[in-house]
């Protein structure tokens, strides 16, 4: 997964993209970067692995300028280099092309091999890059003509944040799988993959980018097209349920919002009669647990403390180092816990790992019984579309029964949402969501090859 920010017209565009980014951080730690664009259209690319930290900052506040594109990457195992992280940035006949993704294109791979074919060379593994090659081999007049011809044939998902020449571009593909909003600043556009990151510069949330829309602003003003035939919405169901932040809107809607009302749900689907207290897997399912304290009538408390400071390259690969990383990560509050009967809601389940070593700490902390609660339904497949879930294999719920899973986690009690429960309780449910990764209805083609079609940006 990954954050994507654009602003044009602005004299800190280079700030704002900043700031804009820091707010999408949680949607990638694997690299940050930025195509600031001067204003005679000269065009700087900085990128850095990690996060947006000090260095960055000041080799950001060195390169002012007026149009900015930026862009957050979420790690995925394996392709981590600074040749994948964006955005992109490619001369043209029409000019400089920066562009920022998020999304997964599900056939990269053959497009790729089209173009390779035509003798393109590429400069990294990300299926990006097929879309930077695709438009530069369009002679259509207007920047926003070259992007639709670009996008016709490309099935994924897709927001897009593109800097052509002094055009500033955007498009969602037309499922709407992944979100875009459009704000104002002063005038000027801003757009996002959050309304956080319109909060944090100051400015108004306009409108989403609507699924199926290309849109583009420059000198001439502010134009749309919609070249796609339509299709069915199937925006990712697991923003609401886990990614985006809570004080977000996405998709139109309120994150905290749909979060407790998943929490809500949750404890009317699967109360716990005998369970004394509830507390969240801080932060992700902090919403959540509240929505299931607020309907259970049980006191919310807080008996996990996650560490903010951790880096991410705590990384060990034996059993008791994968223990190790639960509890640099987080602690239990034995005063808390001690001899309590207690209900542990997260957002989600994927590989079972992280859980099991969080209740194996709220046992150590006395707990007299766990019952553990999720707000989504058990994940039994990967995602093709952006988020970066592993292989079939490594998910716990497609290989096990319910009172496997209780057993292997260590739990007295398990309770997963369902689907129909998590879909009737996020902002304009049930229809016009993917829930592939939960119910197995894939939107697209089953993909021939994973690994070939994941090779890409990876987000
Ligand atoms: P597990 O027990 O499967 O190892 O980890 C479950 C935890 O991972 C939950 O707290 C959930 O919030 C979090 N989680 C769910 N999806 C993702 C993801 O795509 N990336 C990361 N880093 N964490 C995730
Ligand atoms: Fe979202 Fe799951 Fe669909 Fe991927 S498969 S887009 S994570 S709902
Ligand atoms: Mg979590």
């Amino acid at each position: 997964m990954c954050g994507i920010f654009g602003v044009r017209g602005h004299p800190d565009a280079t700030h704002l993209a900043q700031l804009g980014l820091y707010s999408l951080q949680h949607r990638g730690q694997e690299s940050v970067g930025v195509v600031v664009v001067e204003a005679d259209g000269t065009p700087h690319l900085l990128r850095s692995m990690g996060t947006m930290d000090e260095e960055m900052s000041v080799r950001l506040s060195k390169r002012p300028g007026k149009m900015a594109v930026g862009h957050t990457r979420y790690s995925t195992a394996g392709s981590s280099t600074i040749e994948n992280a964006q955005p992109v940035l490619a001369r043209s006949r029409g000019g400089y092309i920066a562009l920022a993704h998020n999304g997964n294109i599900v056939n990269a791979a053959e497009l790729r091999m089209e173009l390779e074919d035509k003798g393109a060379i590429f400069s990294s593994t990300m299926d990006s890059e097929v879309i930077v090659h695709r438009m530069a081999h369009s002679t259509a007049a207007r920047p926003e003509e070259r992007l639709a011809e670009a996008l016709q044939g490309v099935d994924g998902a897709y927001s897009l944040v593109i800097s052509v020449g002094d055009t500033l571009l955007a498009a969602r593909d037309p499922r709407g799988w992944r979100p875009l909003v459009l704000g104002r600043l002063n005038g000027c556009a801003v757009l996002a993959s959050e309304t956080c990151a319109l909060d944090i510069v100051g400015a108004k949330v306009e409108r989403e980018i609507a699924p199926g829309e290309v849109f583009a602003v420059d000198a001439d003003g502010e134009r749309s097209l919609f070249p796609f035939e339509r299709k069915d919405r199937k925006q990712c169901v697991f923003e609401y349920v886990y990614f985006a932040r809570p004080d977000s809107r996405v998709f139109g809607g309120s994150v905290d919002r749909a979060r407790r009302s998943l929490g809500r749900r949750l404890a009317v689907e699967h109360p716990a009669p005998s369970a004394e207290l509830v507390f969240s897997v801080p932060d992700s399912s902090n919403s959540a647990a509240l929505g299931f304290a607020e309907q259970s009538g049980l006191p919310y408390e807080l008996a996990l403390i996650r560490n903010h400071y951790v880096g991410r390259t705590f990384i060990q690969p034996t059993q008791a180092g994968r223990d190790a990383k639960v509890k640099v990560k987080y602690n239990a509050v034995r005063e808390v816990i001690e001899g309590k009967s207690v209900v542990m809601v997260d957002d989600s389940i994927v590989r079972g790992t992280t859980t099991r070593g969080l209740v194996a700490m709220v046992r150590n902390a006395g707990a007299r019984e766990v019952h553990l609660r999720i707000s989504s339904p058990p994940v039994t497949g990967p995602c093709y579309y952006g988020i970066d879930t592993p292989n079939r294999e490594e998910l716990i719920a497609a290989n096990n029964t319910l009172p496997e899973i209780a057993k292997s986690l260590g739990v007295d009690t398990l309770g997963y949402m369902s689907l129909e429960g998590m879909l009737g309780a996020v902002p304009d449910g049930p229809h016009g969501f993917c829930h592939a990764c939960f119910s197995g209805d894939y939107p697209t083609p089953p993909p021939i090859d994973p690994d070939k079609l994941r090779f890409g940006c990876g987000c």
